[in-house]
């Protein structure tokens, strides 16, 4: 739309290795699940539009690597990010340990940023070691949008995406500065395709 009416956000996605951060993004953004996704080396970048009907919310992603080797990038991507989700698997206690580092450090280093939990893999639940209830009374406290989801069959997907761009500033649009980072060797193809 170039009628003025798009508007921009960075959005960022942070939380522990192999959660599921790029497979919800391939779903977000293409609808397509891998049951083989590869390991994210840096990040990888892609963007999808939600249309909220007043505006059309265009989502600029950074998917992250969840690797403890990549932690000191992170700043990179969330700087002067609108948005994050923090994605943990409710079949792991510590990475939902992980996903409550990464909400403090979001609130405590970027301004005005929306923040959402992905509690995902919840398609299954019989691994299930996370409760809903203790990570929605920690979302309440600590203001942050909460949905499990499935990045498998695409439960809560769009929905977590389209409630992040209702709770965004609708008045403004995204912060200019896009993080300053440049797409990583050998992901730069992966943008498009985000299984690199
Ligand atoms: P990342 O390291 O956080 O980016 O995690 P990936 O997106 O690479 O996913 C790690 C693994 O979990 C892959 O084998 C995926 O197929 C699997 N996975 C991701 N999301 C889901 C989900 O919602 N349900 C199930 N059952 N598996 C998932
Ligand atoms: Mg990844």
């Amino acid at each position: 739309m170039a009628d003025g009416k798009t508007k921009h956000f960075k959005l960022v996605l942070l939380g522990n290795a192999s959660v599921g951060k790029s497979c919800l993004v391939a779903r977000f953004a293409k609808g397509e699940f891998y049951e083989n996704q590869e390991p994210t080396i840096g990040a990888a970048f892609m963007t999808q539009t939600v249309n909220l009907g007043d505006f059309v919310c265009k989502f600029e992603i950074w998917d992250t690597a969840g690797q403890e080797r990549y932690r000191a990038l992170a700043p990179m991507y969330y700087r002067g990010a609108s948005a994050a989700v923090v994605v943990y698997d409710i079949g792991s206690k510590e990475s939902f340990e992980g996903a409550k580092d990464w909400v403090k450090e979001l609130l405590d280093n970027v301004e005005s940023i929306t923040v959402a939990l992905a509690g995902n893999k919840c398609d299954q639940p019989h691994s299930r070691s996370v409760s809903q209830e203790e990570v929605e009374s920690y979302a309440r406290e600590n203001g942050c949008i909460f949905m499990e989801t499935s990045a498998k069959t695409g439960h809560n997907v769009i929905e977590i995406f389209t409630e992040i761009a209702r709770k965004l500033p609708q008045q403004t649009d995204s912060k200019q500065d896009s993080g300053g980072v440049g797409l990583a060797d050998g992901q730069a193809k992966a943008a498009g395709g985000c299984c690199g």
